[in-house]
């Protein structure tokens, strides 16, 4: 082929071209989301339960009479990048961090706990609870807390999470 041009050839070809320099520089510094390509995620998850009673305020049904449920809890944390110990996040810390937040409900009348003084103690808003506490008392870690589920029964649960596609 003689079409006068050689790309390989020209001084002026060679070496690092600024365009592709700032975006491998974009990729490194993980903007890998924003430019739609797949983002990988390490996702961990620990149960603990506490047990309490309710009523449903406003609710037609059994559930307004005062019961108890033992809830089951999940709390989701994800990360795309490990620590330097090869975890998203200690176990034993989460399970610590999320014990200190169940102890304010455990063995209590949820609807004489102040949060639920207005809102409704069903299981979706004690999911955001716990959520909201959790968040507070694990900033600063590099991972995420993603979602928090409550099971009021072994067939029932709500879940609370944020989206987090911006952050
Ligand atoms: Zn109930």
């Amino acid at each position: 082929m003689d079409n006068g041009v050689s790309l390989n050839g020209s001084p002026d070809t060679q070496g690092t071209c600024p365009l592709v320099a700032s975006l491998s520089m974009h990729y490194n510094n993980h903007c890998i989301g924003a430019m739609g390509m797949e983002m990988a995620m390490y996702e961990i998850k620990i149960e603990s339960s506490f047990s309490g009673a309710h009523r449903l305020r406003g609710y037609d049904g059994q559930c307004e009479n005062l019961h108890g449920h033992n809830w089951k809890v999940e709390v989701f944390i994800s990360s795309s990048e490990l620590g330097e110990d090869g975890m998203v996040l200690d176990f034993r810390k989460l399970r610590e961090a999320t014990q200190a937040v169940l102890e304010a409900l455990d063995h209590r009348y949820l609807n004489e706990i102040p949060y639920f003084a207005e809102i409704n103690p069903s299981s979706e808003n004690i999911a955001k609870y716990i959520f909201d506490r959790l968040k507070d008392r694990l900033e600063g870690i590099h991972a995420r807390l993603t979602k928090v589920t409550a099971w009021e029964s072994a067939s029932a649960c709500a879940s609370y999470y944020e989206d987090y596609d911006n952050a």
